[in-house]
């Protein structure tokens, strides 16, 4: 327990967030803890220190300052931070992560007011491990990495996609409950090709171009592995990593260590829960589906290959899931004939002719359900979708690409170009849309509904490995979590104010595959949806006499 011998003085206090109470210390506190005198004589409750948090959040003028505000919130006072956060879920997460952590991440050197995470450089190298230790937790759970290369769809951001990592570990904590002085931020600066940024003068990462090849790979290698000696069994979250890069390491550590790839995989498992609920609506089998995928990245390739699972599981043969799995690229069709394919494009290169843009591909091979993860903005037109809706009864339209700017259309666009029949998902939130007096809910395919789960189950049954069957398992206990009342409005996710509830039950199907496999190291608990929810955390204020 906190006393005043292992403060040195009521100032630290103050000013230590995952300490600090502000305003709620108590009259006993006060004295014991040499506050008395530095707070203001007033004695206000947890709750009522919300209200004022809000009361200021709903007065900033823009996005980008509730950014601003929310993040000094979590630098002074984190237990009010993820208070306020879970009880306004669905008004803050959009500003902490997706859409508003874009902007915030653009603008991350101007808005910079103290430093949150670990910074490593390739200046670094040869003594990551070191760097690792000056972090002042000695446990870790989590660990989110980005290089910066692709933030969201907003491309190379270097150092300052470091508000990528921050955002989403909030988020573990927020939608799953993983305890904050669990999760480590960690920004891998190796230069930026962003020619903008170089010449920014408050550009906060080393002015130079990014390093590749060997030097690369043994920089990533020396991070691994150095996590493995400092923090062991820490899960390790790749994030927002250049297709090129994310394929390889995800193939080069999976079996190693605890990794995943949450743009590859995550992506793909709340896609296949929404596609799961999908169908339910229309009451067709998954098997009977054809797929098509505007965009052959991470998120493309990792979708197909778990529909192709899931595909499989139904009793399809591999190569025949395949094929029911098309991708359009930034050259049109991929198909076999094309020269030079990515190799995470391979798998998906059908025998077929060319077709140079998605409306042909749209009209030569008639999708059931369109996908769009191209990070390219307004490119499902109205043509497109028009064609999508005469094919289908209700056209199931995912436009994926974040922030809001990216997104390939808008709901509203969805919704009244096939006359209220698309069944709609984005990947940032748009406002329900009321067509004809009929109000339609987007579901927002967030990843932010599986990661925070597959975590805490990864790290409370101690798994060795986090598995595509892990993933797998994680889109159905999602799919299951989605009711008949959220289906009949069009909505194919479960209400955000279910997180936690979701993330438990995620959890459990998590480390319900790693007993399974043999990979967990914690002793099975008797009930495991029980046990996650009893390991989830609660921000709230502890008494410190
Ligand atoms: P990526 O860079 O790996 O892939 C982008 C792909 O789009 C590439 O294959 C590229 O060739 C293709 N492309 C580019 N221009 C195109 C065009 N004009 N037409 C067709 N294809 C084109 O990126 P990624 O990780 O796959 O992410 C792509 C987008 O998906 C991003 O905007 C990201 O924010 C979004 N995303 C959303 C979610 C979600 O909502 N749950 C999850 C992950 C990624």
């Amino acid at each position: 327990m906190l006393t005043s011998k292992n403060v040195s003085g009521g100032v630290d206090l103050l000013h230590d967030p995952t300490l600090n109470k502000g305003t709620a210390f108590t009259e006993e506190e006060r004295d014991k803890l040499a506050l008395r005198g530095l707070l203001p004589p007033r004695i206000f409750t947890g709750e009522e220190q919300s209200k004022r948090i809000l009361e200021n959040f709903h007065n900033k003028t823009n996005d980008l300052e509730k950014y601003i505000y929310m993040v000094a919130l979590q630098d002074r006072n984190e237990t009010l931070f993820y208070r306020t956060v879970i009880d306004n879920i669905e008004e803050i997460m959009p500003i902490i992560y997706t859409p508003v952590v874009g902007k915030a991440c653009q603008l991350f050197g101007h808005i910079w007011r103290r430093p949150r995470g670990l910074y490593l450089t390739i200046n670094d190298k040869g003594c990551i491990a070191d760097v690792l230790r000056n972090w002042p937790m000695k446990k870790v759970g989590i660990i989110v990495v980005t290089d910066g290369e692709r933030i969201l769809g907003l491309g190379d951001l270097g150092a300052n996609g470091m508000g990528i990592p921050i955002g989403k570990l909030a988020l573990y904590t927020v939608c799953a409950g993983v305890h904050p002085s669990l999760c480590l931020p960690i920004t891998i600066d190796v230069g930026t090709n962003n020619e903008e940024l170089l010449k920014d003068p408050l550009y906060i990462g080393l002015l130079r171009n990014r390093i590749r090849g060997d030097e690369y790979d043994e920089l990533i290698d020396e991070v691994v592995w150095a996590v493995q000696d400092v923090f062991p069994g820490a899960l390790i979250q790749f994030e927002d990593f250049s297709n090129f890069n994310a394929f390889r390491l995800l193939r080069k550590y999976q079996k190693k260590v605890c990794t995943f790839n949450d743009d590859i995989q995550g992506t793909a498992s709340v896609t296949l829960a929404g596609i799961y609920s999908a169908l339910r609506i229309t009451d067709q089998k998954l098997t009977d589906q054809k797929i098509l995928f505007q965009g052959a990245g991470e998120a493309g390739v990792g979708i197909a290959n778990l529909i192709v699972s899931a595909m499989e599981a139904e009793g399809m043969s591999h190569d025949k899931a395949k094929r029911q799995c098309w991708l359009v690229d930034s050259k049109g069709l991929v198909v076999k004939s094309r020269e030079n394919l990515q190799n995470h494009k391979l798998a998906y290169a059908h025998d077929h002719e060319l077709v140079p843009d998605l409306l042909s591909a749209v009209e030569t091979l008639k999708p059931t359900i369109l996908v769009g993860v191209s990070g390219q903005p307004q490119t499902f037109t109205q043509p497109i979708v028009e064609a999508v809706g005469e094919i289908n009864e209700q056209p199931v339209i995912f436009a994926l690409s974040n922030p809001t700017s990216k997104a390939e259309c808008t709901a509203e666009q969805a919704y009244s170009w096939t006359n209220g029949r698309a069944i709609f998902a984005s990947g940032s939130p748009f406002k329900p849309v009321t067509l004809d007096g009929k109000t339609y809910i987007p579901g927002q395919g967030n990843n932010a509904y599986v990661f925070p789960g597959v975590g805490l189950g990864a790290i409370e049954c101690g798994t060795k490995h986090v598995t595509d069957e892990m993933f797998f398992a994680a889109a159905k206990a999602l799919a299951n979590e989605v009711t008949e009342d959220d289906l009949v409005s069009g909505c194919i996710y479960p209400p955000l104010t279910q997180i936690r509830d979701v993330s438990a039950v995620i959890a459990a199907a998590v480390a319900g595959v790693a007993y399974e496999r043999g990979l967990a190291t914690v002793e099975r608990p008797d009930n495991l949806l029980e046990y996650m929810k009893s390991r989830q955390y609660e921000p709230n204020y502890e008494s410190y006499v």
